[in-house]
């Protein structure tokens, strides 16, 4: 696996494993399944639902804490913000069953965004998290929160994939050191993407995949990649992406399927902000 370094010095897995969208009942064995097939990042939040059976998970694996990357993010709290965010960090630990986690990402860029943040600044000096950053912010306020806090986010995880390939927010991401990590890398299969024409002429050039084209394209592009998958012999195929190179050529030619819109959700969208805003986590 090639691992990269955060703008404090953490070393980061490329590639791992999401768990949006599985279920808890059968979470434990999708995580206990991807360990099995060599991931080592794992990648849940408070609003899944799934992080006790991530904590077990990685527990019945009896792989040393120290080589696994986990990731959880905290759901957007009523105030005050920097008393629940801590309370809502713990919840997390404890579901997990861990004593620190290696990044703690805020997953919406809305209510008390400097509040939730001075809380997450928090667990980062406690060594709590050892990495902290944020999920779903547009450049407009990634840089605001970047302007006028101490800690700049280490990442900024975003919805990231051909059709939506966020080469300007990569952009300011890199001139502020912000590390960019793609979800929904295959837009969930939306659009087509696995049938897709382009990306299937690419992966038959190299007797690979549209799923492997596409996360070594983000991992080119130095783009961090979590898919998610239930399925063993899927898993195994993601993870198969370290021994083929794409050509300038072809990276340029999958730069063309970009359509600059969300194929998910416009954080822009006051419905949008009115629907997130309205969501609570129980416990
Ligand atoms: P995704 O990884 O783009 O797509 C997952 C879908 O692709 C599943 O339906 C899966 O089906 C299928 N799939 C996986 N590998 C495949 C392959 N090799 N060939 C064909 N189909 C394949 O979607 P995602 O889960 O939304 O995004 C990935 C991760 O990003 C999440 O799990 C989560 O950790 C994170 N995320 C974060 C946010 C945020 O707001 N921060 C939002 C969304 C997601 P099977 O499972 O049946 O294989």
């Amino acid at each position: 696996m090639q691992h990269l370094t955060l703008n404090n010095g953490v070393d980061m897995p490329v590639l791992g494993f999401g768990v949006f969208q599985i279920p808890a009942e059968q979470t434990e064995q999708a995580v206990t399944d991807a360990l099995a097939a060599g991931y080592r990042l794992l990648d849940t939040a408070a609003a899944y639902g799934n992080e006790e059976a991530v904590g077990h998970a990685i527990k019945n694996s009896g792989i040393p804490r120290r080589d696994l990357f986990v990731t959880t993010k905290l759901w957007i709290q009523d105030a005050p913000a920097e008393t629940n965010t801590r309370r809502a960090f713990e919840t997390s630990l404890t579901k997990l069953g861990l004593d620190y986690v290696d990044l703690y990402l805020m997953h919406q860029p809305y209510g008390d965004v400097y509040g939730q943040w001075r809380a997450m600044e928090a667990v980062s000096r406690e060594g709590l998290a050892k990495a902290i950053g944020v999920a779903n912010f547009y450049p407009d306020r990634l840089l605001d929160l970047i302007l006028n806090n101490e800690i700049t986010p280490a990442v900024n995880q975003i919805e990231t994939h051909p059709f939506f390939q966020r080469t300007a927010d990569q952009e300011l991401m890199r001139r502020h050191g912000v590390q960019p990590q793609s979800w929904g890398g295959f837009a969930e299969g939306k659009n087509n993407l696995f049938t897709n024409p382009v990306l299937s002429d690419i992966g038959n050039a190299h007797g690979k995949s549209v799923a492997q084209v596409v996360l070594r394209w983000l991992i080119q592009r130095d783009i961090v990649t979590i898919p998610k998958s239930v399925n063993p012999d899927r898993m195994a195929q993601n993870i198969d992406v370290f021994d083929f190179t794409l050509t300038d050529d072809q990276m340029a030619t999958i730069a063309t399927l970009d359509t600059r819109t969300t194929l998910f959700f416009d954080h822009h969208d006051p419905a949008m902000v009115d629907w997130l805003a309205k969501r609570r986590l129980d416990g």
